[in-house]
């Protein structure tokens, strides 16, 4: 309840998550403004481009999926985030400490129900 840790939690610009409300600190290894929380992958629609927290929404992103972005070589992953209020997607890079088993549910999604039957790969 100090002056300093005031200051501090300025600084580290962390939020409330909006889903599961974990205490989210800002700074992540991998990321420089982390924007999602790393338990549910929800995020909050504050940005018009990435980082400006400009934008009037403030909706609850939902991720939605899986992207691998083209050109990296050791696949690098970004999470796909769809504004619940006004509808616009997004893709953020994941951040060192983002669940892993959420993040392979997401990656799944498609495959565990598949518009189709997959029998035939087999
Ligand atoms: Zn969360
Ligand atoms: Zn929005």
């Amino acid at each position: 309840m100090s002056n300093s840790d005031q200051l501090r939690r300025h600084e580290s610009d962390g939020f409330t998550c909006v889903h599961c409300k974990l205490q989210v600190p800002g700074a992540a290894w991998g990321t420089k403004h982390r924007n999602h929380c790393p338990a549910c992958l929800h995020s909050r629609h504050v940005d018009q481009t990435s980082g400006d927290r400009a934008s009037p929404c403030k909706g609850v992103m939902e991720p939605i999926g899986i992207e691998v972005r083209a050109g990296s070589r050791d696949g690098e992953w970004a999470i796909i985030h769809r504004c619940r209020t006004c509808g616009q997607l997004r893709t953020n890079r994941i951040a060192g400490d983002d669940a892993e088993r959420a993040l392979l549910a997401l990656a799944l999604r498609p495959i565990a129900n598949p518009a189709f039957p997959i029998d035939g790969f087999r």
